[in-house]
Order: structure tokens, then C-alpha cells, then sequence
């Protein structure tokens, strides 16, 4: 690759940087951007009216369509003059722009229930239906949206430093580091899709790459891209351990010629003669929860990522929320996945996904497949143009 920064072993995986890219663009991007377009994985279940436990009345997810920042003082609703920490200065205005706008188009036929069981990484209750909306994720990329200041800000903060503090890496034991890898290779790909598709003339509405905005949130930290490809890894090592849960799973849309599809692409995924000579495991989690300590260390870190998960409700911006729950969940699936089964029993026999838990892991891997092309694709003309060489 272009820039040598990335070579070698991705940290603490199992796969180098070169075997990722190769088998990213040669089997794993093109299969699941196909796959994600099936009527199956392109409808979610989302709670999108944000019900935020930690800043209960700042106001910021009060506004549904963001008449806070058009009404007149005198038309405010009544909660909305309490005293809140943010000043509605600070209020960035985001429900009203088209792009933050989410699109609930929905072919009716294609939600079709699976189990619903509580997954316990994270903070979502499925069974809550009575507020549950449907969402084409066609309809909705995730793009930029203006979303901005601190709000942005704050949800960051709590979950680096609330939720998995920044490791000075002597201190932190090899779990912690990788909630903290998990989350900064998602907040990576965040920005990626931010920089791959930015309005860049607002007054001709034209859309584009933004290059500076890569460079200045992503490339200048190697360690950002590292933990990128991490989180591609650890989430691509959770589909294939969870194959042939998968591989069975009923993709039943009532549509048979898209689910038999569905069925074909997610085999071509799992299967993959390419990938499992290659890399056939990503990420070896068998390493982790070794301890004495194993078990509580594992329940405390469940719990970290249970707030993180709930921290989502708290994102000012409807579609932000929808792809920050979605990943979150993606993420909090693949954690399932990988530590339900302790190393002791079979996993097929205890691991029960739910239908949304799966739209969000292989929706989350395509977006991190997205991200990880992006970089490979676009970061070295980036670079170059940025830092002058
Ligand atoms: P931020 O991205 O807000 O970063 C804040 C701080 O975190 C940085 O200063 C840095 O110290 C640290 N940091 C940044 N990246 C990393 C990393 N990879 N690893 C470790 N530390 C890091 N905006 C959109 O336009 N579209 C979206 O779809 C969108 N989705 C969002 C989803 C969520 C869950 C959240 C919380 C925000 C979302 N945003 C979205 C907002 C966006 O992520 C930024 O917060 C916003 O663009 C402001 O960026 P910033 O430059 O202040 O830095």
C-alpha cells in the first residue's frame, strides 16, 4: 500500500494490513454492499425518540423538528426554559436540515419477527415495540450532517472518558484496551462517512469528499486507522465464528427470489474459501477474561458498554442516532457473539441472535468495509495533497 505507516500485523489481531485491503475489496466489500441492499438487511428497528438518561433536560433531544431554533422565546414549550447546561446558543439546530432527516419508508412486508430476547451489552429493550419506527437504511446513508458542537462533543467525552478511559496502556489491562480500540475504530469510521460524503456548497446543495476533514479527524493519527482496521477485524471475526447460526437463520422477507439472494450472499460470506485461507481468525478472543478476575472484569465492562449503548439516546440528530444505535448494537452483537459461549460450550446451542441484532452486525461491517476501502483508496492522495508531498 501507499502509505507505510500501515504494514505488518494490524495490533492485536491476527491478519496484516495488506490481507485486510486484498480481501476487503476482492470479496468482502463488493459481497456485503450487495447484501445490504436485500429487503432483509435494509430495513431497522429503531426507538429514534430519544429518551436520554444522563442529561435529562438540556432540551437538545426535546426538539422533534427543531422549532426551539425557529420559534419565537414566547412560543417555547414550558420545558424548555428550565434551567439546562446547555445554552441555547449551543444548541446546534440539526432536525431541521434535510440531511439530518431520517426517512421512514418501509415495505411493510418485509419486518417479520425473530426471537426477542435482551442482548445483555446493551442498553436496547426490542420487546419495546409500541415505540419502535422502521427505517430504510437505503434511504438514510450516513453522511454528513451538521451535527455539531457540544452535544457532539459531550456524547464523545462521556464515552471515552466515562465509559472506557483512555489507557495510559502499562495501567489498562488487555480488555479495557480494547473496549477503548472498539469504540475510537467506530468513531473513525464515523468520520470517514462524514469526509466521503460532506456538503460542500450548501447555498447548490453539492455533495462531496472532504479531504482536509479525512486528514485532520482520521489520517494524521495513525493510531485512529489502526484501531479502524481492529474493529473491522473483531466485528468480521464475530460473523464467522457465528457461521453456521447464521448460515440457518431464516431470511424471510416474503419475497423469495430476494431471501434465496439473501441466503447465497450471506454463504459467500461466511464460506469464504478466500478469506478463511487467508485470515480464518481475524481476532483471537479466546486470549481474553483468562484471569482470576475474568468473570467480574467481564461484567464490568458489559456494563461500560451498556451505557455507552444508552448514551446514543442522548445524540442530538436523528439519523446520527439511527447509525450510532445501529452500530453500537452491530458492535454490542459481535461482543455477544464472541463472549457468550466462555470457551466451554458449543456456541450453536446457546447463542440466540435477534433479527435486528443481525441487520445491525452485517450493516456495521459493511460500513467499516466502507471505511476501511475509503482510507486504503483515498488516503494516500490525502496525505500527499495535505501534508505537501
Ligand atoms: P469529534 O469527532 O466530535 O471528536 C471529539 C474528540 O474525540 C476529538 O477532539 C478527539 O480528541 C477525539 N477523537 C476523535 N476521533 C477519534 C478516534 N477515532 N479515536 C479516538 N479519539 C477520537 N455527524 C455527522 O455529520 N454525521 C453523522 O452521521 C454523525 N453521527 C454521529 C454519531 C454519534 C454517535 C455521535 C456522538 C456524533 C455523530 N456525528 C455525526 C457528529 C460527529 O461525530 C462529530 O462529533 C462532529 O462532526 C464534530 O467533530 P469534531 O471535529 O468536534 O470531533
Amino acid at each position: 500500500r501507499a502509505t507505510p505507516k500501515y504494514s505488518g500485523m494490524v495490533e492485536d489481531c491476527c491478519c496484516d494490513y495488506e490481507t485486510v485491503d486484498h480481501l476487503n475489496e476482492e470479496v468482502l466489500n463488493p459481497s456485503l454492499q450487495e447484501l445490504v441492499k436485500t429487503p432483509f438487511f435494509r430495513y431497522f428497528k429503531a426507538k429514534l425518540w430519544c429518551d436520554c438518561p444522563f442529561w435529562p433536560d438540556d432540551g437538545m433531544c426535546k426538539l422533534r423538528d427543531c422549532s426551539v431554533c425557529e420559534c419565537p422565546e414566547s412560543e417555547f414549550p414550558e420545558s424548555f426554559k428550565k434551567p439546562y447546561r446547555l445554552s441555547l446558543n449551543d444548541l446546534v439546530c440539526q432536525e431541521g436540515k434535510p440531511q439530518a432527516a431520517v426517512d421512514r419508508t418501509l415495505d411493510s412486508k418485509a419486518f417479520r419477527g425473530w426471537t426477542e430476547i435482551d442482548n445483555p451489552w446493551t442498553n436496547d429493550d426490542e420487546t419495546d415495540n409500541g415505540e419502535m419506527t422502521y427505517v430504510n437504511l437505503q434511504l438514510n446513508p450516513e453522511r454528513y450532517t451538521g451535527y455539531t458542537g457540544p452535544s457532539a462533543r459531550r456524547i464523545w467525552d462521556a464515552v471515552y472518558s466515562e465509559n472506557c478511559p483512555k489507557y495510559p496502556s502499562q495501567e489498562s489491562c488487555q480488555e479495557e484496551k480494547i473496549l477503548y480500540k472498539l469504540i475510537s475504530g467506530l468513531h473513525s469510521s464515523i468520520s470517514i462517512h462524514i469526509a466521503s460524503d460532506y456538503l460542500l456548497d450548501e447555498a447548490t446543495n453539492l455533495w462531496g469528499q472532504n479531504l482536509t476533514l479525512l486528514y485532520d479527524r482520521v489520517l494524521q493519527y495513525p493510531d485512529r486507522v489502526s484501531n479502524l482496521y481492529f474493529t473491522f477485524l473483531f466485528v468480521l471475526r464475530a460473523v464467522t465464528k457465528a457461521a453456521d447460526y447464521l448460515e440457518q437463520a431464516e431470511y424471510d422477507t416474503g419475497n423469495l427470489n430476494e431471501d434465496l439472494k439473501t441466503q447465497s450472499l450471506m454463504k459467500q460470506l461466511l464460506y469464504n474459501p478466500k478469506l478463511q485461507a487467508a485470515c480464518p481468525v481475524p481476532f483471537d478472543e479466546a486470549k481474553l477474561w483468562k484471569g482470576q478476575s475474568g468473570p467480574e472484569l467481564k461484567q464490568n465492562i458489559q456494563q461500560q458498554f451498556r451505557n455507552i449503548s444508552a448514551l446514543m439516546d442522548c445524540v442530538g440528530c436523528e439519523k446520527c442516532r439511527l447509525w450510532g444505535k445501529l452500530q453500537v448494537l452491530g458492535l454490542g452483537t459481535a461482543l455477544k457473539i464472541l463472549f457468550s459461549d466462555d470457551g466451554q460450550e458449543n456456541l450453536g446451542h446457546i447463542l440466540q441472535l435477534q433479527r435486528n441484532e443481525v441487520i445491525a452486525l452485517m450493516n456495521l461491517l459493511n460500513r467499516l468495509s466502507e471505511s476501511v476501502k475509503f482510507v486504503r483508496e483515498i488516503g494516500p492522495t490525502a496525505e500527499r495533497t495535505i501534508e505537501g508531498h
